[in-house]
């Protein structure tokens, strides 16, 4: 099928490498679906190690010239490239719902926030500031700088199929970094819209290629080749270990944004009705598909029935749809094994003693819609206490102190974001303290933002993204030591 885009130049079914628009070798391709209907969007390349190699190469080719500009020349073009996304939105929005199944809304929102990383990092690649520290011998002088860390490999997921690529290319490129990224399979269109667009902002070949096809093929030889000097990758844990030890060899730099476990905390104090609207924020947002969505709602014991009964109402509310259709707030989840992993965690709670408030299955829409579901009496012993759930579930756990409390939310592998509602000043600082987590909301329930350092703590990753502490993954350090001054 054919979408209706305003820029139809936007929609490609060839990857970007070194500069130039290519198939795979062999020929191969890969179908792409919306989740919503079903229908065929196009085919992708189904490229594998030896077009990968290729352009790492570009990428080091690229790398000297674009690392010699000064950062402002770079902002320019960076600029340049925010700019063609804004003005694209609607095309890029479009392209986005129909292939990873978010609200239209959602879709727009996402390609501004998209675009923030772009502008954030133009200005902030002015500001790579170095040291001068003060000798330590008379004729000693000591001068820091700071460096881009050379070709970057980036494998990105398909919740957000813009963000998290701007994020890593926004911040790379600003540095004086080239990057080879592998978009996720369900979502390529998006990122190819923004090669696109890189190259009509003046990026040079090989300074920014996309490469589509199998992870394990693109994503060894990403891992595996000496030249690629850092991966960043966001995705799931059980990925991120892998990739890990493949870069291990080759002490490779890693960015890793990997699984969360959410904890959304009510405490007997808080304002209920924000933080249902809150947790409503948290928990459904994209289907319940981010990593930062809330995936344990902990509820103190004294306001356990009116927060149930209040979520339930608002949840009735949420229309589940095709995103583009007006009104709706729920999308598809991405596919089948989705849909699977969902109703494993409900019938393992349900066997365990939960019940289900409000939904509970597949949705009569079919394909992947899911009922946006509620389920209450869930204790620690069920999985969706241990795992991410990653669909429009919100189990509702039982507590009663603040320690409990506490000792809840921090009993996981997981650090990425946490959330509490609390009016009281003594315990939102007590508890944002005690919660071992590297992204805590107080009295909301969304955190993203360009300007604030995204990232988690324990399994959920290493690194930070966005803010002035985003460029710092990719620069290196170097430090001059002058004598006989
Ligand atoms: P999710 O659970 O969100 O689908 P994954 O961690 O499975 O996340 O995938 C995130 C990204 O990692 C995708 O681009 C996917 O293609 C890629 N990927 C998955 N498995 C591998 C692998 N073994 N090697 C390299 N990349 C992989």
């Amino acid at each position: 099928m054919t979408l209706a885009l305003n820029d139809p130049d936007l929609f490609r079914s060839r990857c970007l490498v070194g500069g130039t628009w290519a198939d795979a070798d062999s020929g191969a391709t890969i179908a792409i679906h919306n989740p919503a209907t079903g229908e065929q969007l196009g085919t992708i390349p189904k490229m594998g190690a030896a077009e990968t190699r290729r352009a790492i190469d570009a990428a080091s080719r690229a790398w000297p010239a674009w690392r010699a500009l000064t950062a402002g020349a770079r902002a320019r073009v960076l600029r340049k490239w925010f700019d063609l996304i804004v003005e694209h939105q609607e095309d890029l929005a479009l392209l986005m719902t129909s292939e990873q199944g978010k609200p239209l809304g959602e879709a727009r929102g996402e390609v501004l926030y998209a675009a923030s990383f772009v502008e954030w990092f133009a200005e902030e690649a002015k500001r790579i500031y170095g040291d001068v520290i003060p000798g330590h011998q008379p004729d000693k002088r000591i001068v820091v700088t700071k460096e881009p860390v050379g070709v970057c490999a980036a494998i990105t997921p398909w919740n957000f199929p813009l963000a998290m690529i701007t994020r890593k290319a926004g911040p790379a490129l600003a540095a004086g970094c080239t990057m080879v990224l592998k978009p996720a399979t369900q979502t390529p269109y998006s990122a190819l819209a923004l090669a696109v667009l890189a190259e009509r902002a003046g990026v040079p070949a090989g300074v920014f290629s996309v490469l589509t096809g199998s992870a394990t093929e693109i994503g060894g030889e990403l891992t595996a080749n000496p030249i690629v000097r850092k991966l960043t990758f966001t995705g799931s844990t059980e990925v991120g270990i892998k990739l890990a030890a493949q870069c291990a060899p080759t002490i490779k730099k890693l960015s890793l944004e990997l699984g969360g476990n959410a904890p959304f905390i009510v405490f007997d104090d808080a304002d209920l009705d924000a933080a249902v609207d809150g947790a409503l924020a948290s928990k459904y947002r994209n289907t319940g598909q981010t990593c930062v969505c809330a995936n344990r709602l902990l509820v103190q014991d004294s306001v356990y029935d009116a927060f149930a009964e209040k979520l339930t109402a608002a949840v009735a509310k949420l229309k589940v749809g095709n995103g583009v259709d007006e009104g709706v707030t729920q999308g598809p989840l991405i596919d089948m094994r989705a849909v699977e992993k969902v109703e494993e965690h409900i019938a393992d709670a349900l066997a365990k003693g939960a019940r289900v408030v409000t939904g509970g299955g597949r949705h009569a829409l079919g394909r992947t819609f899911f009922e946006p579901t509620i389920l209450a009496d869930v204790t620690p012993q069920m999985k969706v206490a241990r795992e991410e759930t990653f669909g429009p579930v919100a189990p509702l756990f039982r507590f009663k102190d603040e320690a409990e409390a506490i000792r809840m939310a921090n009993d996981t592998e997981f650090g990425l974001a946490a959330y509490f509602y609390s009016v009281g000043m003594n315990r939102v600082w007590r508890v944002s303290g005690a919660l071992e987590y590297g992204i805590v909301g107080i009295n909301t329930g969304i955190i993203s933002t360009e300007v604030a350092p995204f990232g988690g703590m324990k399994s959920s990753g290493l690194g930070r993204e966005g803010s002035k502490y985003g460029i710092e993954d990719y620069l290196e350090i170097k430090y001059l030591c002058m004598g006989g001054v």
